[in-house]
């Protein structure tokens, strides 16, 4: 099947339902894949691989679902050994996607873990790099927001922003600082951004006040490890059809969701893999660095 498959599939999925959204459904987080419908596309049928990371070994945090599947496939066909990090309650999504790169004929590492407290982030990296033998690519991709609760400030729960927090900014530096030890020259870290820290909801304020942070952050590393030839970039997805939508926003946002983009409809991880696999391409991406790839839909990144 050609790769422009999965865009016209996911075009007709929207012309499905005259709101642009999906029909009506509920999980509990962190979500699982086989629960949804449709279950999102992650390119199992499309992506084909042309050996653009060939030998590398990868960290994927929430490498189990949504993106972070897009994405392992790609890296996988592409010719990476791929280390998939997930909640332990996600075992099941986890295991699905290791089969996928397995099946790829590379090496898959199930590294489970709760990214909020720095040890596990810093425990997950070191089996991830044993497991693997070295690690060349740090995707940043675990993320979480809730959007069930009350609008706006009055409405944030402390609870839910402490593991908004954790989960999105504190883990990405964590991450990354215990990533150090085992990038060279060459290697990469890719951060994942999003639409909200252009243009923030007030549904996820806090969500999106940790995307413009990794913005930031992005910008920073790309001018600290530079020096050591470590690149460091962010994707920026807009709405994307995966388990964290029906698991932490309410039925009136699932059935419009992605519908107010320019071409009208939310993408499926599979539309994300390409700006992953570039960025992590040492020769496509030899001089990229310090910036933020935005797969939108249409919205601006800027
Ligand atoms: P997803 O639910 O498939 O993946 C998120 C993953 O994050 C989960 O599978 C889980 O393994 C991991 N995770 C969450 N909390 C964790 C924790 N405390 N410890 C360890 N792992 C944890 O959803 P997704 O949409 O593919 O999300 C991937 C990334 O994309 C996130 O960073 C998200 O913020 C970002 N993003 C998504 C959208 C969208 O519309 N789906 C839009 C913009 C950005
Ligand atoms: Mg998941």
């Amino acid at each position: 099947m050609a790769r422009s498959t999965v865009a016209r599939r996911a075009a007709q999925m929207v012309r499905k339902d005259s709101k642009g959204g999906f029909p009506k459904q509920q999980q509990s987080p962190p979500g699982s894949t086989e629960a949804m419908k449709p279950v999102p596309d992650h390119g199992e049928e499309t992506w084909v691989g042309h050996d653009r990371l060939a030998g590398l070994k990868a960290l994927i945090t929430g490498g189990d679902s949504g993106i972070g599947r897009a994405v392992a496939i790609a890296y996988a066909r592409e010719g990476a050994d791929v280390a998939i990090g997930y909640l332990p309650d996600e075992q099941a999504d986890a295991e699905a996607t290791a089969a996928l790169v397995e099946e790829a004929g590379r090496s898959a590492v199930l590294v489970p873990g709760d990214l909020v407290e720095r040890e596990t982030c810093e425990q997950v990296v070191k089996d991830a790099a044993e497991g693997l033998g070295g690690l060349n690519i740090l995707v940043n991709n675990a993320g979480y927001h809730w959007a069930k609760g009350k609008e706006g400030l009055a409405g944030l729960d402390p609870v839910e922003v402490d593991r908004v927090i954790r989960t999105n900014l504190y883990a990405t530096i964590w991450l990354s600082k215990a990533a150090l030890r085992h990038l060279r020259k060459g290697d990469c870290i890719i951060n994942t951004s999003s639409v909200q820290a252009y243009d923030p909801s007030t549904q996820l304020i806090d969500y999106a006040a940790t995307k413009a942070a990794i913005n930031n952050l992005t910008v920073s590393l790309a001018e600290d490890l530079g020096p050591r030839g470590i690149r460091v970039n962010a994707v920026a997805p807009g709405p994307i059809w995966t388990p964290l939508q029906p698991a932490t926003r309410p039925n009136s946002k699932i059935e419009t969701f992605g519908a107010d983009t320019p071409l009208g409809r939310a993408g499926q991880p599979a539309e994300l893999a390409g700006a992953y696999v570039f960025l992590a391409s040492p020769e496509e991406a030899s001089f990229v660095s310090g910036t933020i790839v935005g797969v939108t839909g249409g919205r601006g990144v800027f």
